[in-house]
C-alpha cells in the first residue's frame, strides 16, 4: 500500500507547483496532510421543513416562485423581493445588493433558498439561492468550511479535497489497533476521513469526529507513554537501596508531623527511587502545603542510598533560601549541603565543582547552572526541580552524556485540575498534596478599588506598628522586564512618599545577585518594614512574620499568579491579609477578583480559572506544555483523553505492541515524531 505521508501534494490532480508554495502556509505538505486537513464548520444546505423551524434560524428551503420581482434602490444599495410558495405558506423572499438576479426569477419556477427565517412577517432573508433545474451541488449537504487564504479560495479547497479523496480516499490505512476500534465502535479511518470532509448528516459527522478525536488523543497519549516506556528501558535507572526505618528516622526529626498528603506523596516517591527505572514524578500543591519538605526526604533518601541530590530552582533569592533551609534540616544528619548558583565565580566556584566531583557534598542547591557543561556529579541519583525547569528531553540527554540518568522529582505550585495535569503532563505520574499544615489561619482577601489606596496605606501602617511587615507588589506593564523594574522604582518612590516613618526596600530583577541579597536580608531580619517588588519575590520567598500582600493593578495578573503573591504571607502564626487593587473592567476581569475573595484553594481556584478562560488560554504562555490539538477540543473532550491514556498505557505495556506486525503501522506513527529519533539512534 502506498505510504500517503511520501506523497507530494503535486501527486494530486489540480495541484500545480505554485499551488504546492502556497498550501506549505497552510502546512500541508503530503497527501496525508491534505487529507487530515479538517474544516473547522460546515455550512448547513440541508431541506427543513417550515414548520419545524425556529424563528431566526438559518435554513435551506424549497419553493416556488410565485410574484415578479420588485427591485428597490437606496442609493448604491439595492433590495429585490417576491413571493415564494414554500410548503404551505406565501413567504416574502428578499436578495440585498443582488439586482442582477432579477431576470432568473420567473413566476412558476422552482427555487432553494438559503437565509435567515423571520417566522412573525413571514420573511426570508436569503443569503445563497440555487435553481434546481439548473442541477444544483450544494442543495441538501453540509459544505465543509476550511481556513482558507491567500490564493487558496474556500471553492478551490472543496474541489482540491474532493480530488484527493476520489484518487486516494481507497488507502488511507487504519492506523488504530481493531480492538480498540471494535471497542468503542469507532468508524474506520478511511470513512471517518471522507466523512469529516464530507458528513452526509450531522450524526454521521459526529461519529466521524468521535473517531479522529479518538484517535488524536490516543496517538498524543501513546507518544507520552511510549516515550516514557523508552527512557525507561534505555535508563540504567539507579535503584535506591533505602529503607523505611532510615527515612522514618529523618521524618522523626522534622519539628512537625507529616500531613496525609505529604506521607502518601513521599510513599510513591520512594516507590519510584527504588525501583530501576527514572523516576518522572510531578508534585503538585499550594505554596506552603509543604512540597520542600517532601523533596527532603527525598534527597535524604538519596544520599542515604549512597548518591547525590540537587536541587534546582528558578532564582538565585530562592536558591539561597532553600539552602539555608535545606542546611538546617540536613545538617544534624551529617549531610552536607552546598550552592551553585550562575554568580558564583573564581575560587569560590572551583571549591564547590572540585566538592561536587568527589562527591564529598551531598546535595547540591542551585539554579540552571547545576546543569552546565564542566559541572560534573559523578553520584548524581535526584533532581528536584520546579516546573518553570520541566526536564525536557534536552535536558535529560545533557545529563545523560554525563552518564547519568537521575529520578527526576518536579515541583509545581501551580495545582493543575487533573484533567489537565494529564494532558499537559501526560508523560509524569502526578502526586497532589490537597491540604496544608494544620495551625493555618486563613489569609483575608479584599478586592478594593483604586480610590482607596489611602486606607490601604493605612492598613500598611497598622501591620507595622503591630510589629508586621508587608509586600507591594507592581503591576505588570507588559512582558517587558524593563518598563516592570521602572514601574517598581516608581511605585517605591510613592509609597517612600507616603510613608515618610517606615523603611521601604526595592526589590526588582535588574539588582545584582548581591543587591538582592542584601535587601531580602534586611527584610528577612525585619529592618525594611515594607518591601516594593517586582513579580520575582512570586516564587518561594519566606519571611513568616510578613502578614500583607498589596497588589497593585491586580487585574494584570492570572489568578494562579496572584494566588502564588497571596502565598507569601499566612506563613506564620499572625493573621495575615491580602489586598487586591484593581479596576477591572470587564465582567470576566471582576469575576477574577471576586473568586480570589473567595476561595483560598489553589485547587478550586485553578478549576474556576478553567472554567472562565477555557482550557485553550488556561495554561497562559509560561506553561505552554499545553499541545494543540487538531480536532480534540479540551473543554468537551475530556473524558475521552482519560479513555485514551488508560488505553495508551496498556499498549505500551503489552510485550506485543513492541513486537508484533500487527502494531507495526503505530510503532511507524511514533517513529516519525523527532521526539524518537534522538532516542531510537542514541
Ligand atoms: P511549599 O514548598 O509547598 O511552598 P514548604 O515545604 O516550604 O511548602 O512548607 C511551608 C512551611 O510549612 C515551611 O515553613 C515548612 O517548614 C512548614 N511545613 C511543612 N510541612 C508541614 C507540616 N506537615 N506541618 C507543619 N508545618 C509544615
Ligand atoms: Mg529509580
Amino acid at each position: 500500500m502506498i505510504d500517503l505521508q511520501q506523497c507530494p501534494v503535486t501527486m494530486i490532480k489540480g495541484v500545480s507547483a505554485l499551488k504546492q508554495q502556497e498550501l506549505h502556509a497552510f502546512g500541508i505538505f503530503t497527501v496525508e496532510d491534505m487529507l487530515n486537513y479538517f474544516p473547522f464548520r460546515y455550512e448547513d444546505y440541508r431541506l427543513r421543513q417550515l414548520s419545524d423551524v425556529k424563528d431566526g434560524e438559518k435554513i435551506t428551503v424549497t419553493g416556488r416562485i410565485m410574484s415578479e420581482p420588485i427591485t428597490q434602490r437606496f442609493g448604491r444599495k439595492s433590495k429585490l423581493s417576491c413571493r415564494v410558495m414554500i410548503e404551505s405558506w406565501l413567504v416574502t423572499a428578499t436578495w440585498f445588493n443582488r439586482p442582477y438576479l432579477r431576470e432568473q426569477l420567473t413566476q412558476g419556477r422552482d427555487i432553494v433558498l438559503t437565509g435567515k427565517w423571520d417566522q412573525r412577517r413571514l420573511q426570508l432573508t436569503v443569503s445563497s439561492s440555487e435553481f434546481p433545474d439548473k442541477g444544483n451541488s450544494r442543495v441538501d449537504t453540509l459544505q465543509p468550511v476550511y481556513s482558507v487564504g491567500g490564493k487558496i479560495t474556500q471553492t478551490w479547497m472543496r474541489k482540491t479535497i474532493t480530488q484527493t479523496l476520489q484518487q486516494f480516499g481507497e488507502a488511507i490505512p487504519e492506523i488504530l489497533p481493531g480492538e480498540l476500534v471494535r471497542r468503542y465502535r469507532l468508524m474506520p479511518r478511511k470513512m471517518a476521513v471522507r466523512t469529516m470532509h464530507q458528513p452526509q448528516n450531522t450524526d454521521e459527522g459526529k461519529q466521524a469526529r468521535r473517531r479522529m478525536v479518538y484517535e488524536e488523543l490516543f496517538l498524543f497519549q501513546l507518544k507520552l507513554h511510549a516515550f516514557r516506556a523508552i527512557t525507561r528501558e534505555r535508563s540504567d535507572g539507579v535503584a535506591h537501596e533505602v529503607d523505611n526505618a532510615t527515612v522514618r528516622q529523618f521524618v522523626r526529626s522534622l519539628p512537625f508531623e507529616l500531613t496525609e498528603g505529604q506521607k502518601q506523596a513521599v510513599t510513591a516517591i520512594l516507590s519510584d527511587m527504588r525501583s530501576p527505572y527514572g523516576m518522572n514524578r510531578l508534585l503538585q500543591g499550594d505554596v506552603g502545603s509543604g512540597k520542600t519538605v517532601v523533596a527532603a526526604v527525598a534527597l535524604y533518601a538519596a544520599v542515604k542510598a549512597g548518591f547525590q541530590g540537587a536541587l534546582m530552582v528558578p532564582t538565585e533569592i530562592l536558591a539561597e533560601q532553600h539552602m539555608r533551609s535545606l542546611s538546617r534540616l540536613f545538617e544534624p544528619h551529617g549531610i552536607q549541603v552546598m550552592l551553585l548558583t550562575g554568580s558564583l565565580t573564581g575560587r569560590k566556584r572551583r571549591d564547590v565543582l572540585a566538592a561536587m566531583q568527589e562527591g564529598v557534598v551531598d546535595i547540591v542547591v542551585g539554579t540552571q547552572a547545576l546543569i552546565q557543561e564542566g559541572v560534573h556529579f559523578p553520584r548524581l541519583s535526584l533532581v528536584v526541580t520546579d516546573e518553570q525547569h520541566r526536564f525536557g528531553v534536552n535536558q535529560r540527554s545533557v545529563l545523560r552524556r554525563k552518564g547519568l540518568n537521575p529520578d527526576v522529582l518536579t515541583m509545581t505550585a501551580t495545582p493543575i485540575p487533573r484533567t489537565l495535569a494529564i494532558t499537559a503532563f501526560g508523560d509524569m505520574e502526578v502526586s497532589s498534596i490537597r491540604e496544608r499544615p494544620a495551625g493555618r489561619k486563613p489569609i483575608k482577601t479584599y478586592w478594593v478599588k483604586h480610590e482607596l489606596l489611602d486606607r490601604v496605606l493605612g492598613f500598611i501602617r497598622r501591620e507595622v506598628s503591630a510589629g508586621r511587615q508587608a509586600y507591594v507588589i507592581c503591576p505588570l506593564i507588559e512582558e517587558s522586564d524593563k518598563l516592570d523594574v521602572q514601574n517598581a522604582i516608581d511605585v517605591h518612590i510613592q509609597m517612600q512618599q507616603a510613608l515618610p516613618d517606615l523603611a521601604v526596600g526595592l526589590l526588582h530583577g535588574r539588582m545584582s545577585a548581591t543587591e538582592k541579597d542584601e535587601v531580602m536580608r534586611l527584610f528577612s531580619a525585619g529592618e525594611t518594614h515594607v518591601l516594593v517588588s517586582t513579580t520575582v519575590i512570586e516564587v518561594g520567598v519566606d519571611v513568616p512574620n510578613s502578614t500583607l500582600m498589596v497588589v497593585m493593578d491586580a487585574e494584570r495578573f492570572g489568578l494562579s499568579q496572584l494566588h502564588q503573591l497571596r502565598g507569601r504571607v499566612g506563613r506564620g502564626e499572625h493573621q495575615s491579609y491580602c489586598v487586591l487593587i484593581a479596576d477591572p473592567k470587564s465582567e470576566v476581569g471582576q469575576e477574577r477578583m471576586r473568586i480570589m475573595t473567595e476561595t483560598e484553594d489553589g485547587f478550586e481556584l485553578s478549576q474556576r480559572d478553567l472554567e472562565l478562560r477555557g482550557p485553550g488560554d488556561f495554561f497562559g504562555t509560561k506553561q505552554s506544555g499545553m499541545p494543540d490539538f487538531k480536532v480534540a477540543d479540551m473543554a468537551s473532550d475530556f473524558s475521552v483523553l482519560e479513555q485514551a491514556r488508560d488505553d495508551a498505557a496498556a499498549l505500551v505495556g503489552a510485550e506485543l505492541f513492541w513486537t508484533s506486525p500487527e502494531y507495526a503501522s503505530l510503532r511507524e506513527v511514533l517513529q516519525r515524531e523527532q521526539l524518537f529519533q534522538g532516542e531510537v539512534v542514541d
